[in-house]
């Protein structure tokens, strides 16, 4: 049935107000969806509901002919009519909304319907929906935000050729590898470790010397929590399975999760002190002892070499090698170091084996035209009691992709106007450019300057933040503030409100060191994984941060220049923003109604604010008075050239203007170039092209 107040452009009056009573009004009749102009927003149900039933996916399939109710279905079916007709090259569908609000949710029914679209039956289609929850289950933990949160950012590019999926490939962006060690209250650790508890047989959790989930510290950073891991969406079976479907061997298998005991037991391995006050190797100890021949087993290495890698290190100068002993703190540090490495990188060689079998050789002939549409999924805006290096990548990701959302919708609305020509009222909205320069603006941004502080020996956190305050305090930057009284800490206005960091252990997540020797130890282990892992990677962290050092080999200077994680961040976002630049883009908006993840709760304070930090209000407006379709003369002419009865070689702007005006369209404008229409007029021209299909 359709619903008058499906698309509220349309409302004749439109304010805030109305805005959230319509969203809240359909809410409550389980109508999550809704669109404003020609973008989805989606408010979570936070339960199961019928709304992705077979029928329903059937009842979304090429439906070009009548209106029908908003739904996530509807807008796969519309980028898939694309590919299928090779409208646009490239077409991404960006997925923005806060933690917990229903992006993945939304990512994961949008993939499940495009590969029913284009058949769903074949091995690569079941191989690209598998990525999912092997990926989920790696790269997903429960937040106090979201009982399943996404823990790294993902781009999903898939390739068609007539229709069909020919291959896929994912880009991740930094993972939250500090999870591995800590957790913040009431949060876990990546959903994986618990299923192996779980759901691991006996014999196979004896063969990997696995106690209990109650005997890690790795997984017991909150002691007061219940361990019990309820965001666990999906088993352990369901991630063999996948693995299994993905070209991951027995031997791989096996590989992994005998890493990730390694991992867990070596979160256990504790350490004392010696006279001097230097960490004491003691191997005497039987738990020690214990611990540390289940680590060797587990990464194939030597039981000794582990304990000299994270109680000593070894400089070399010219002519000698000095042997300095690690204080407790360094020796705490680097086993945390060690297990986040290892993680991040299994991450890592997961993410590219994935790649290898997505990316499927398909014989490819120069008549084929292949189309890609991309699938955004990042982690949401995030904003807790304390928030770190972590917090500040994940916004500033989300900063990029609201820039990205005003760029598209707002900039170049205004900019192609004017190079066409055409009228409209010049149009205001809120920017967040400054906020994107404060950041990644060279020499002077933030990522700039923590990447000097990251290189100066001398340099703290502390230093960091003074220069912070120094170039950006006392309004120097509107999007920045001194947090008086504490000096690790400073504020980010950011779209979505303010924020304020704790740069306590910036410049260590910035250099994110791994000792020479923990590396070498790896290289050189008898587990084939682990040896691939270490490879050699040119981008190893390896730059050595430890107090007191005095010489620095050829190696260590050139481990100096090598990128920094904030440096490799900026690259990486750029590069998505390079790509989603050149897409044709379809957004959608997930709203969270409460923050209790409680289904029928409706905050009008909690939506309304994210309502107005995400510009929705002003979007709406922009949507109905712009022109959100324009298609080149060429491109109208081809689509819609039936429509005119009017035979003439004249220009093609003329024609145009013969097939505008014989179908009695109104509201359009004719560029220099392009057609302008409305938002609704491309339904109207399908419905009348329906007749020459
Ligand atoms: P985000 O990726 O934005 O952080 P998720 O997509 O993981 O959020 O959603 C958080 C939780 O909300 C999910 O685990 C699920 O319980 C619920 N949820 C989200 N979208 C839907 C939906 N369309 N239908 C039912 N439940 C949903
Ligand atoms: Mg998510």
């Amino acid at each position: 049935m359709v619903d008058k107040n499906d698309d509220l452009a349309k409302l004749s009056l439109l304010t805030e107000d109305i805005l959230l009573e319509h969203l809240k009004e359909r809410y409550e009749r389980d109508l999550i969806y809704t669109y404003l102009g020609d973008i989805l927003v989606a408010v979570n149900p936070f339960n199961e509901t019928s709304l992705y039933t077979s029928q329903i996916r059937d009842f979304y399939r090429y439906s070009t002919d009548i209106h029908k109710p908003p739904h996530v279905y509807a807008l796969v079916d519309l980028v898939y009519r694309n590919v299928c007709h090779g409208i646009y090259e490239r077409q991404c569908c960006v997925i923005s909304g806060e933690s917990g609000s229903g992006k993945t949710e939304s990512t994961k029914f949008f993939l499940k319907q495009l590969m029913y679209l284009c058949g769903g039956s074949s091995q690569l289609e079941q191989q690209i929906l598998q990525a999912t929850p092997l990926l989920e289950s790696f790269g997903n933990a429960q937040t106090v935000m979201n009982n399943n949160s996404s823990r790294f950012g993902k781009y999903l590019a898939l390739n068609f050729i007539n229709g069909k999926v020919i291959g896929a490939q994912i880009s991740d962006y930094l993972l939250e590898k500090s999870r591995v060690v800590i957790q913040s209250p009431g949060e876990k650790n990546f959903h994986i470790f618990y299923y192996l508890f779980d759901y691991l047989p006996f014999e196979i959790k004896q063969m990997l010397c696995l106690r209990t989930k109650y005997d890690y510290k790795y997984l017991l950073t909150n002691s007061s929590l219940d361990i019990q891991n309820n965001g666990s969406v999906n088993s352990l079976d369901e991630v063999i399975n996948a693995m299994g479907l993905l070209n991951f061997t027995d031997k791989e298998q096996h590989s992994m999760f005998r890493i990730l005991s390694g991992i867990l037991t070596i979160g256990n391995l504790e350490f004392s002190i010696d006279d001097e006050g230097f960490t004491r190797q003691n191997f005497d100890e039987e738990k020690v002892k214990n611990n540390l021949a289940i680590i060797a087993n587990m990464f194939g290495v030597n039981s000794k070499l582990i304990m000299e890698c994270l109680t000593t290190m070894t400089t070399l100068t010219r002519n000698e090698s000095v042997i300095r002993k690690y204080s407790l703190q360094s020796s705490q540090d680097a086993r945390d170091a060690l297990s986040k490495h290892l993680y991040a990188r299994l991450f890592s060689w997961i993410i590219g084996k994935i790649n290898e079998t997505l990316n499927n050789p398909y014989p490819i002939q120069q008549y084929h035209h292949i189309v890609e549409i991309g699938l955004l999924d990042i982690y949401g805006f995030e904003h807790f009691e304390l928030n770190s290096f972590e917090q500040l990548c994940i916004n500033l990701a989300n900063e990029q992709i609201q820039y990205f959302f005003n760029q598209h919708v707002f900039r170049m609305e205004m900019t192609e106007y004017e190079s066409e020509g055409i009228m409209a009222e010049t149009l205001t909205f809120t920017d967040n450019q400054s906020f994107l320069e404060l950041f990644m603006a060279k020499p002077l941004g933030i990522l700039s300057l923590l990447d000097d502080e990251s290189r100066l020996p001398k340099a703290t956190d502390q230093t960091f933040v003074e220069k912070l305050n120094y170039h950006f305090g006392s309004n120097k930057h509107e999007c920045y503030s001194i947090k008086r009284n504490n000096k690790y800490s400073f504020t980010i206005h950011h779209y979505a409100g303010k924020v304020s960091y704790c740069a306590l252990g910036f410049l260590e997540k910035n250099r994110d060191t791994l000792s020479d020797s923990v590396v070498d130890m790896f290289k050189h282990s008898q587990d084939d994984l682990i040896r691939l892992l270490f490879h050699g990677n040119p981008s190893d962290g390896t730059i050595n941060s430890n107090k007191g050092l005095q010489h620095r080999t050829a190696a260590e200077k050139d481990a100096r220049n090598r990128l920094t994680v904030g440096a490799q961040y900026r690259n990486s976002l750029q590069i998505l923003m390079d790509r989603m630049c050149a897409s044709h883009p379809v957004f959608m908006r997930c709203l969270k109604p409460n923050q209790k993840k409680q289904a029928h709760l409706f905050d009008d304070t909690f939506v309304r604010a994210q309502l107005r930090y995400c510009g929705m209000l002003e979007t709406t407006r922009i949507r109905k008075e712009g022109y959100s379709v324009r298609l080149s003369f060429d491109e109208f002419i081809q689509k819609y050239g039936l429509l005119s009865k009017t035979h003439s070689s004249d220009l093609s702007s003329i024609k145009c203007r013969h097939i505008l005006e014989e179908t009695n369209l109104t509201e359009w404008q004719l560029g220099k170039t392009k057609v302008f229409l409305k938002y609704y007029h491309p339904e109207y021209l399908e419905k009348l092209m329906k007749k020459y299909r």
